[in-house]
C-alpha cells in the first residue's frame, strides 16, 4: 500500500504530515511511503533524511499522490483553484485536520470524489486516543507561541528585576480558558517568571491551574458549565454576566490576557468587551487563540494585530504552523498512531466503522457522510 505526503499548499503552512521517524514506523508494517520533493523543508526535514528513512522523494504532488491508498496531511485539501480533490484517487483514505463541521464544501466534494476521509479533529478525546489526539498536541504548541507573541509585544518585561538599576515588578498575565493550550500558556508564562491568574468555567481544572503556580479566578457566583468528554459547554445568560464582571475586574491591572476559550461546535464565547479592552494600560497585550472560531475578544480581527486605544490585540491564525519542527514531530506521532487503527500488522488495510477511535472520526465514506454532527452541520447548512 503506498501512503503519500504531498508538500502543504496552505498559505503558512510550515508543518508536514510525517516525519522521519513517522516514516520509519509506518515501513515497518510494510507500507510505501512516497514524500513529494521539499514537503518537510519548512520543518527542518530534507528529502535526504525522508530517504534515509526509507521513503521514496517525487518531484511533483501528482507523482506522490498517483495509486497512493493513503493520503497524509496536515490543513484541508483546497477545492477552489486549483481543486486538489481531484487529484485523490476515488477510494483513497485520506487522513488530515478537515474543519468538518464548518467546512461543509470540502466534505461535500470529498463524499463526491468517494474519499474515506478521516478527521483529525473528530478523533475522541479518550484516554485510549490521546496519542493520536492532533488537537492536544496542537494546542500545546499555540499555547506555548502565545506566551511568547505576548511577551514579544509587551513593552515590558515579564520577570521581576531586582538590579542596581532598580526594581522592576513582574508583568501581570490573564489566561482565560484553561484547557490544553491555556494550561500551556500558563507553564510557559510561569516560567517567563510573570504573575499569572486563570479561569475556567470547568471548575475541575482549578487544582491544574493552581498546580502551575497560577491563580484560580474566585467569584461567590455558579459561573460553571461543565459539559460532556471533558468540554465546556454554553454558560446562561445570567452566568455569561457574571463572568464578564468577573474578567472585568481582573484585567484591568493586567498586562497580558490570553484567551483560549472553545464550546465544541459553536462560536468562541465573548470574554472581552470593548469596553474592557480600554481599560486597560496602554501597551497590554491581548492574544486571543479563539480568534478562528470568532474571537473571544470584541475586537479581534483573524489573522490580524488591532490596536485598541494603545491596546494591542493579537489574533493570530494557525499559530501551531510557527513552530513547524515540534508541532509536525508532535503531529507525526500523531498521525502514525492513528494509521496503525485501520492498517494491520502486516500492511493490510481495515476500516472498521466499530472501532471507537476510527468509527466517529470517519467523516466520509463511500459517497456517504458518517459522522452524525457533520451531516447535521450539512444539513443546517443546505436549509
Ligand atoms: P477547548 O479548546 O474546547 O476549550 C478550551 C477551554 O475553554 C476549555 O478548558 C473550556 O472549559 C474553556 N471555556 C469554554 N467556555 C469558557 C468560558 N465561557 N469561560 C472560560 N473558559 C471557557 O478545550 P480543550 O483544551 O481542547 O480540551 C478541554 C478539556 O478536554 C481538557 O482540559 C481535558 O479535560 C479534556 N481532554 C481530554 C482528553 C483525553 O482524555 N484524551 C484529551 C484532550 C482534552
Amino acid at each position: 500500500m503506498k501512503v503519500a505526503v504531498p508538500k502543504e499548499t496552505r498559505p503558512g503552512e510550515l508543518r508536514v504530515a510525517l516525519v522521519p521517524q513517522g516514516v520509519k514506523a509506518l515501513a515497518k508494517v510494510g507500507l510505501k511511503i512516497v514524500v513529494e520533493t521539499g514537503a518537510g523543508a519548512a520543518s527542518g526535514v530534507s528529502d535526504n533524511e525522508y530517504k534515509e528513512a526509507g521513503a521514496d522523494v517525487v518531484g511533483s504532488t501528482a507523482e506522490a499522490l498517483t495509486g497512493a491508498g493513503i493520503v497524509l496531511r496536515v490543513s484541508p485539501p483546497s477545492i477552489s483553484d486549483p481543486d486538489e480533490v481531484s487529484a485523490i484517487s476515488r477510494g483513497t483514505i485520506l487522513v488530515s485536520f478537515l474543519n468538518p463541521l464548518e467546512n461543509q464544501a470540502l466534505i461535500r466534494r470529498l463524499s463526491e470524489a468517494r474519499i474515506s476521509s478521516i478527521s483529525m479533529e473528530l478523533v475522541p478525546r479518550i484516554t485510549r486516543a490521546q496519542s493520536m489526539d492532533a488537537l492536544s498536541s496542537q494546542a500545546t504548541v499555540a499555547g506555548y507561541k502565545a506566551v511568547l507573541l505576548a511577551a514579544d509585544h509587551l513593552p515590558k518585561f515579564l520577570p521581576m528585576f531586582t538590579t542596581a538599576a532598580g526594581t522592576i515588578r513582574p508583568a501581570k498575565v490573564l489566561i482565560l480558558g484553561a484547557g490544553v493550550a491555556g494550561l500551556q500558556a500558563i507553564a510557559t508564562a510561569r516560567r517567563l517568571g510573570a504573575i499569572v491568574e486563570a479561569f475556567d468555567v470547568r471548575p475541575a481544572v482549578k487544582e491544574q491551574v493552581e498546580s502551575l503556580g497560577a491563580t484560580f479566578l474566585e467569584t461567590e457566583a455558579d459561573v460553571t458549565a461543565e459539559g460532556e468528554g471533558g468540554y465546556a459547554k454554553e454558560l446562561s445568560e445570567e452566568q455569561h454576566k457574571k463572568e464578564l464582571e468577573l474578567i472585568a475586574g481582573a484585567v484591568v491591572d493586567t498586562d497580558i490576557v490570553i484567551t483560549t476559550a472553545q464550546i465544541p461546535g459553536r462560536d468562541a464565547p465573548l470574554l472581552i468587551t470593548e469596553e474592557m479592552v480600554k481599560s486597560m494600560r496602554p501597551g497590554s497585550v491581548i492574544v486571543d487563540l479563539a480568534s478562528e472560531s470568532g474571537g473571544n475578544c470584541a475586537v479581534t480581527k483573524n489573522g490580524e494585530t488591532v490596536i485598541c486605544e494603545g491596546i494591542q490585540v493579537l489574533g493570530p491564525a494557525n499559530l501551531p504552523a510557527s513552530i513547524p519542527v515540534h508541532a509536525s514531530q508532535m503531529y507525526s506521532k500523531n498521525i502514525v498512531t492513528l494509521v496503525a487503527e485501520f492498517v494491520g500488522e502486516n500492511g493490510e488495510v481495515q476500516l472498521d466503522f466499530e472501532n471507537d477511535v476510527i468509527g466517529p472520526a470517519m467523516v466520509t465514506h463511500d459517497g456517504q457522510v458518517r459522522n452524525e454532527r457533520v451531516r447535521d452541520a450539512l444539513e443546517g447548512d443546505a436549509a
